[in-house]
């Protein structure tokens, strides 16, 4: 059986951005290496899914060519940073988008294995970066994997607090001076250990920005030499800090870095999720954000995505943009350039902000079955039905077209963020989720559980009079997790047993 072995195979691509002559190279892999779709994931990647054993060295090598490659995509290293940003809007988002690039090169490992495994039978070279030495990471790498995410505010379009290091862009003048460092966030947690628990970062300081790659260094080097190595399910970064504080953080960055952090500035988030549709960037060049069903592209009797997309790669001259929440930017569109985009945009039907709602547009789901191992309960194919019933649920309350923060994953680890969702589901087993509600429309709250092991129409029989509630108490403007909390219907506390327990 072994040829039948099959693999998820994820890129690094800091900032999420690629040429359209990549997106096409990646549309050709999709179709001789893989089960003839992409899939955008909410760290601003690609995965491709159904990859056979014996086509893992021709995808890798392909994706060698085309400049592209998978490290740091999975392992106890630094994952592909993330910046949910557009940098042809302001200079001030293109000098995060740099940051982001350099804080993945400089956290980048080196290890010529890479090579020897994928791309060819001799040690070879692959682009000329490899090195023998790990000067970085050493013989045993991270005690686990390690996530950085950049946002801008008032966007939190990253969710960045979820992050282990979130980096928070402070502007003075329409100019970057530097970045509130949050530490120890992380969304993943293990069903009946209530030793694991999803947790946001605590902002701690603040860096100058020509120190913000040393000091991402410094601090995952502290998590390196402190993390704990005897046990996986604690060895996340958000534990050492949970279990040191923040204080002590603080004492080892001065002693890791050879200056301590600055206090925190002021900055207020107002929003996270995606803008869609067209904005004009500083240079007169626009951008179209498109939302995709859960990042999977692939064509459908509905809908023949993976065409349009190939089509739209074929004129666009300049980059795609994946967002962090599994959506597209078509971006940098010359003002020439615009009406041919669009009339491809209008003949495929990618613009779906007439025929469906700010829910369904800004749901998240995770892939779940049938590629992801892990999975317990169904999440990417059961989205659109559940979004379906929710809006069906909504429009009788009067709430049609009310935007609601909903994302689901098919088990209790997170990859859709699901503790930061006004409405949460996590797979329990085929057919039943544990229900979260609480989170607030700017990633600075997260939800808790409000009841568990529950199948459909138990969640929608709890969230009816919710709704009800909502539509009938609301303050102008509220989100329907800000009301949740203000009127007691969810209690406000958030320690870690409160993801565990009802
Ligand atoms: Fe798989 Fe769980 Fe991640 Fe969903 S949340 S993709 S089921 S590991």
């Amino acid at each position: 059986l072994e040829p039948l072995h099959m693999f998820m195979v994820r890129l690094r691509l800091p900032g999420g951005v690629l040429t359209p002559e990549q997106w096409l190279g990646l549309d050709q892999i999709a179709d001789d290496c893989a089960n003839h779709t992409l899939r955008l994931t909410t760290r601003q990647t690609f995965q491709f899914h159904g990859v056979y054993k014996h086509r893992m060295r021709p995808l890798m090598r392909a994706l060698n060519a085309l400049g592209l490659d998978t490290r740091g995509a999975c392992g106890d290293v630094n994952r592909n940073v993330v910046s949910n940003v557009n940098p042809h809007r302001s200079r001030v988002h293109a000098d995060i988008h740099r940051y982001s690039v350099a804080i993945s090169k400089r956290l980048k490992w080196r290890s010529n294995a890479y090579a020897e495994i994928w791309l060819g039978d001799e040690r070879v070279e692959a682009r000329g970066e490899d090195e023998e030495e790990e000067p970085f990471y050493g013989h045993f790498y991270l005690p686990r994997k390690f996530k950085i995410a950049l946002a801008v505010p008032p966007e939190n379009d990253a969710d960045v607090l979820s992050n282990d290091i979130a980096l928070i862009a402070i502007v003075e003048d329409d100019e970057l001076v530097g970045f509130n460092v949050g530490v120890g966030g992380g969304m993943g947690m293990t069903y009946g250990n209530e030793a694991t628990h999803p947790r946001l970062a605590d902002v701690a300081g603040f860096v100058p920005a020509d120190q913000v790659v040393d000091a991402c260094e410094a601090i995952a080097a502290i998590q390196r030499d402190h993390g704990c190595r005897t046990e996986r399910t604690h060895a996340r970064f958000k534990y050492t800090i949970a279990d040191h504080g923040v204080e002590w953080f603080l004492e080892r960055f001065a002693e890791y870095h050879g200056a301590p952090m600055a206090p925190v500035r002021d900055y207020v988030f107002t929003h996270n999720g995606d803008r869609f549709g067209w904005v004009e960037g500083d240079n007169g060049n626009q951008h179209l954000t498109l939302s995709i069903r859960s990042g999977r592209v692939q064509d459908t009797d509905a809908l023949r995505l993976r065409t349009a997309l190939r089509e739209i790669a074929r004129v666009h001259t300049g980059e795609f943009r994946v967002t962090c929440n599994q959506n597209l930017i078509i971006a940098n569109v010359s003002p020439e350039k615009k009406a041919e985009i669009q009339t491809l945009v209008d003949h495929y039907g990618l613009d779906d902000g007439s025929r469906s709602t700010p829910l369904a547009r800004n749901a998240m789901s995770c892939v779940a079955f049938p590629t992801c191992a892990l999975a317990m309960a169904e999440s990417e194919r059961y989205l659109p039905s559940l979004t379906d019933r929710l809006d069906t649920l909504m429009a009788g309350h009067g709430l049609a077209n009310t935007p609601i923060n909903v994302r689901v994953t098919g088990c209790p680890n997170g990859c859709a963020r699901p503790y930061l969702a006004e409405i949460g589901l996590t797979g329990k087993t085929l057919g039943k989720y544990n229900l979260f509600l609480g989170g607030d429309q700017r990633g600075e709250r997260m939800n808790r559980l409000y009841r568990e092991n529950i199948d459909e129409a138990t969640i929608l029989s709890l969230l009816d009079p919710l709704f009800e509630r909502f539509a009938a108490e609301r303050n102008n403007g509220e989100g329907f997790g800000d009301f949740l909390i203000r009127s007691g219907l969810v209690d406000a506390e958030r320690s870690p047993e409160v993801f565990h327990r009802a």
